[in-house]
């Protein structure tokens, strides 16, 4: 196998379009291909941490334009090449050389060296962008609200307090304009010392200390930042924002806003299960 370098991302900038050489060509299922560049504007989903899906739009190869199909991490230890679930190592992993592999159903054209055009639907993208930033300021709106009801000294977020998403998180769905989280309410967290008896006795009261904490947010139209730690597809970035009350810092590899001017407002609905062990945030964006 020919060496592959990792893949410079420029997502991350809020790029939506993107010109790469063909750095390799694998065959994905029923079909189609997976082409990897050697830059791409394509976001892809992370099969570890399937928050935010993948980007929609087309590649360019030599006048002819194909779909699309995903977009997909992959991972090569320069014998085998290994696409989303099937990659067996954790992502970062020594040896290994991760990439973003792009979806196609045809191999016409696809060879190696090829200057590959990439354009992403760039309202999809803005949709899931406003989604992204919604379903982090949602997260960090939720720790205050639930601050006074842990009962043993717990991990802070990044503005300092409880950390209730950290520790609850069971899975985050980025959607365009919204998220949907889920939190696990179980013994394990019961045992970190969160009591859970006031959010499921007053879910809608809780959810109104957010939706107005959201509200103080949106209002103040503070820029967000993605901080660097480099350009390629694993290097660390950091989602941040000045936000009133406390900035924050969040480890996180999607897109988003440039300013939350661009979003007139967000509000999140909360539902507890039945058995009061599972927790289900849905967040709204609506674009300014
Ligand atoms: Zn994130």
């Amino acid at each position: 196998m020919s060496e592959i370098t990792e893949t410079v991302v420029t997502f991350s900038v809020g790029d939506v379009a993107s010109t790469g050489r063909i750095v390799h060509i694998a065959d994905g299922t029923a079909g189609q291909k997976i082409v990897v560049l050697d830059t791409t504007a394509a976001h892809p989903v992370d099969s570890a941490w399937p928050d935010q899906g993948a980007d929609r739009g087309s590649l360019t190869v030599d006048g002819s334009t194909l779909a699309l199909l995903d977009v997909v991490v992959c991972a090569t230890d320069g014998s085998g090449f290994f696409a989303g679930s099937d990659i067996p190592v954790k992502k970062g992993a020594e040896g290994w050389t991760f990439v973003v592999g792009h979806v196609t159903e045809t191999d016409a054209a696809l060879t190696l060296g090829t200057e590959v055009a990439v354009e992403i639907d760039p309202a999809y993208r803005r949709a899931l962008s406003a989604g992204h930033t919604a379903c982090h300021l949602a997260s960090l709106a939720l720790n205050v609200a639930l601050a006074d009801d842990w009962t043993k000294a717990v991990a802070a977020d990044g503005r300092g307090v409880a950390n209730f998403d950290g520790e609850a998180i069971a899975s985050s769905r980025i959607e365009e304009f919204g998220s949907t989280d889920v939190y696990r309410l179980g013994k394990s967290l019961k045992k970190r010392g969160f009591d859970k008896a006031r959010l499921l006795a007053e879910t809608d009261a809780v959810a109104a200390a957010v939706n107005a904490q959201l509200a103080e947010w949106v209002g103040s139209g503070v820029a967000v930042d993605i901080r660097r730690e480099g350009d390629t597809l694993i290097a660390r970035r950091f989602w941040e924002s000045a936000l009133p009350g406390g900035a924050a810092s969040i480890p996180c590899g999607g897109t988003h806003v440039r300013s939350l001017s661009e979003l007139a407002a967000i509000s999140v609905t909360l539902d507890a299960s039945e058995d009061g062990t599972e927790l289900t945030m849905r967040t709204t964006a609506v674009a300014s």
